[in-house]
């Protein structure tokens, strides 16, 4: 059981800042997340664009606004659960608990909900027996590259992932690519190189064709793959990867008796708590008259919610208003000396 001040779910923008201000105000937080990364959209969606409208950062890519925020929060040492979605909640006196997806529990006094527009998941195959293999040689998203050395892998889709995928395994392992269309929506340079690399043999292109079943026993041993026209192929393969982008969804955090508006959480303006005591709402996922889906809303939705949770985790103590620029409380947290 992980006992800590607070639970952030979501390490999106607004839930690393949010961690910054827990840490400043000497409240201990982990955050979740179910993205293998921390980032939320400004990594999933949109790494490499420019960002125009964070104060005084005139610009800044998805990328490297993620890595200025979690530089931020370094001095805390927050555990991050990746890999994560948060599932059950349950008042226990006066905390909570709370259980993800792979068991993991956490015993908390405050919860603050920074979940954007859900969690992001990945578009599965619609083949029915291809669940049996997922997680051992069928994936939706690449954790460890090496288990695929010198193997045959079929990478069904035609975006981003797609292709790099296709272009970077290409250099050691035999790649079929498999997509259902002629025309791909990835970057005209990677689909440039995937037609070279399938010119020369170094991978094989199959356009047009969708994925029909899969075959094997505990292990995918072969794929039959689909033209729009009714042929069928054969293919050996050790391993399919399917990337069709991402779906959003709420998921379990709906059935939690939290007052839902449009898919969005509603929480009161003074300090961003929802209709449920000790559970806040910050970011994306939150709702009030005037909500800007910004980030700079959410930083501020952090920084107030962060002060909501003090009476919860140390309920003795009163919270003193400070400046950053004076307090030596929250200077010794950050781990600067002077
Ligand atoms: C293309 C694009 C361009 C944009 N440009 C700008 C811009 O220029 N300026 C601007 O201010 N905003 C911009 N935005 C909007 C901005 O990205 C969002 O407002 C911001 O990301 C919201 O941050 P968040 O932390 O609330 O949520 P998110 O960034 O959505 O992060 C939420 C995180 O929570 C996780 N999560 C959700 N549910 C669970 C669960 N149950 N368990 C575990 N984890 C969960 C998700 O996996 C996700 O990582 C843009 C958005 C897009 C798509």
């Amino acid at each position: 059981m992980n006992k800590t001040d607070v639970l952030i779910i979501g390490a999106g923008p607004t839930g690393l800042f949010c961690a910054h201000q827990l840490g400043i105000i000497g409240l201990s937080c982990e955050i979740v997340d179910n993205l293998d990364k921390a980032g939320g959209q400004c990594i999933e969606l949109y790494p490499d664009k420019p960002i125009y409208d964070i104060p005084a950062v005139p610009e800044c890519t998805g990328e490297e606004l993620t890595n200025n925020l979690l530089k931020q929060i370094k001095p805390f040492n927050i555990k991050f659960h990746l890999n994560e979605r948060v599932e059950e909640l349950k008042k226990n006196k006066n905390r909570w608990h709370v259980k993800t997806s792979a068991g993991i529990e956490f015993d908390v006094a405050a919860i603050v909900i920074a979940g954007g527009v859900g969690s992001f998941e990945p578009r599965k195959f619609p083949v029915k027996e291809c669940e049996k293999f997922e997680g051992n040689s069928l994936f939706y998203s690449i954790k460890d590259k090496s288990i695929f050395k010198d193997k045959t892998i079929s990478i069904f889709g035609g975006g981003d992932s797609a292709l790099d995928w296709a272009i970077e395994l290409s250099n050691n392992s035999k790649v079929n690519l498999i997509h259902r269309r002629d025309g791909f929506s990835g970057v005209e340079a990677s689909v440039q190189k995937v037609k070279e690399l399938n010119e020369q043999g170094k991978l094989n292109l199959y356009t047009k064709f969708q994925m029909d079943s899969v075959l094997g026993d505990k292990n995918i041993e072969k794929v039959k793959i689909k033209h729009e026209k009714g042929e069928i192929k054969e293919i050996k393969s050790d391993y399919v990867l399917g990337f069709f982008g991402l779906i959003m969804q709420l998921g379990p955090i709906l059935d939690w008796g939290l007052n839902i508006d449009k898919k969005t959480v509603q929480v009161n303006t003074e300090n961003f708590e929802t209709n449920i005591n000790g559970i806040f709402a910050i970011g994306d996922i939150c709702s009030y008259p005037g909500k800007l889906k910004l980030i700079l809303s959410g930083f501020h939705e952090g920084a107030l919610a962060a002060r909501g949770c003090f009476k919860y985790a140390k309920p003795d103590e009163k919270l003193r208003f400070e400046f950053t620029t004076t307090s030596k409380a929250a200077q010794e947290r950050l781990g600067i000396k002077k």
